[in-house]
């Protein structure tokens, strides 16, 4: 059996395997295993964790994982022409990397991982920020909460990535920071410009991780939170008494119950506002 560190460089993964990148599969490799191992290393300890990765493409970011020690990595692969250079990797990593080819959209991982489980992904852009909002809201039960995953350490661009930790007050302030700030703690770890990728694309990107709160941050009934969030900031530049006015008839007074004047607008709205409100709304 080879070892990890005789494999060919990425550069010479691609080309043998004529992986030319797809934009329709939002394919932008990372051959430099210095950057991939360094973005493995944002998860944190991976010894005993089972790793999900999703899109490994040549497997870059894959040798970072199994480099930095991970005990298991489950790869979710929608291209093809990717599995055998996947193969190469799986060959020798002793029996820690297992390749599934599929849409990680439809796959369910949660029956091939074993906790305690981390995700590690350079997202495809086009489905990442989908995956993103299902990791994060496994579903209308409030039951679901903690879900299958401990930490999420993910590629965005840039702009996605300064909206999941935006506060309020400003544009990048929406849906997508209340859900992952209700119920996780994410940072952005590493920014990497687009030379990083090859082929480039046309925006800067940045690495979040995501540790999971065992509890919400503020307690509310999920799915009461995400309707009221999402009718607020549907309207961001109405005040909220006229933005949820369709959420019941005496929306002025529970907005005050809540310590929302009822002139705001849903970018000056605190997520323990946001809580408060879905609250006071809860049947
Ligand atoms: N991880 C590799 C790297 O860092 O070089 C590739 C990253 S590239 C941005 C995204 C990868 O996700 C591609 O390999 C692409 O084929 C794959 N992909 C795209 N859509 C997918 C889907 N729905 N499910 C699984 N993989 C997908």
């Amino acid at each position: 059996m080879g070892d990890l560190n005789g494999l060919p460089s990425l550069a010479k993964v691609v080309a043998a395997h004529d992986l030319a990148a797809k934009k329709s599969l939002g394919q932008n490799f990372l051959l430099d295993l210095n950057l991939t191992e360094k973005i493995a290393r944002q998860a944190g300890d991976l010894s005993q964790c089972d790793v999900l990765e999703v899109g490994p493409g040549p497997g870059g970011l894959t040798r970072g994982l199994l480099l930095h020690g991970a005990r298991r990595v489950l790869a979710v692969e929608k291209d093809p022409r990717c599995l055998a250079a996947l193969g190469e990797i799986a060959a020798v990593s002793g029996g820690r990397l297992q390749v599934v080819e599929g849409d990680a959209l439809d796959v369910d991982v949660r029956a091939l991982l074993t906790p305690p489980i981390k995700v590690v992904a350079n997202l495809p852009y086009n489905v990442g920020t989908e995956l993103l909002v299902r990791w994060l809201d496994p579903g209308p039960r409030d039951e679901d909460w903690p879900p299958f995953w401990s930490s999420l350490t993910l590629m965005f661009q840039r702009e996605v990535a300064e909206r999941i930790i935006a506060q309020p007050g400003g544009k990048a302030y929406g849906r997508l920071a209340i859900l992952s700030q209700w119920r996780s703690t994410p940072r952005i770890v590493m920014s990497l410009p687009p030379e990083a990728f090859t082929p480039a694309p046309k925006v800067h990107s940045a690495v979040v991780h995501f540790d999971r709160l065992d509890e919400p941050r503020f307690p509310a009934p999920s799915k009461v939170l995400f309707r009221v969030v999402a009718m607020a900031f549907n309207q961001r530049r109405k005040m909220l008494r006229a933005a949820l006015k369709g959420a019941a008839p005496d929306i002025e007074d529970r907005l005050i119950a809540a310590g929302i004047a009822p002139t705001q607008r849903a970018e000056q709205v605190s997520l323990e506002q946001f809580c408060a409100l879905a609250r006071t709304l809860a049947p």
